[in-house]
């Protein structure tokens, strides 16, 4: 007998800003053009729009 497989998968996503792995579920997203960047927070969601400055078309 094998223990209980695990094959719910919890899809987790890297925070752009401090690297931290957060379940994708949890993590803010902001899509940016053709792709989606991945927050753990508002504070790193804050943090790169001041690095990136306003939305440049
Ligand atoms: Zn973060």
């Amino acid at each position: 007998m094998n223990g209980p497989e695990k094959n719910i998968e919890t899809k987790r996503v890297a925070c752009k800003v401090c690297l931290k792995e957060i379940p994708r579920s949890d993590a803010r997203a902001e899509e940016v053009s053709d792709y989606v960047l991945y927050f753990c927070g508002l504070d790193c969601y804050e943090k790169w729009q001041k690095e990136n400055g306003s939305n440049e078309e």
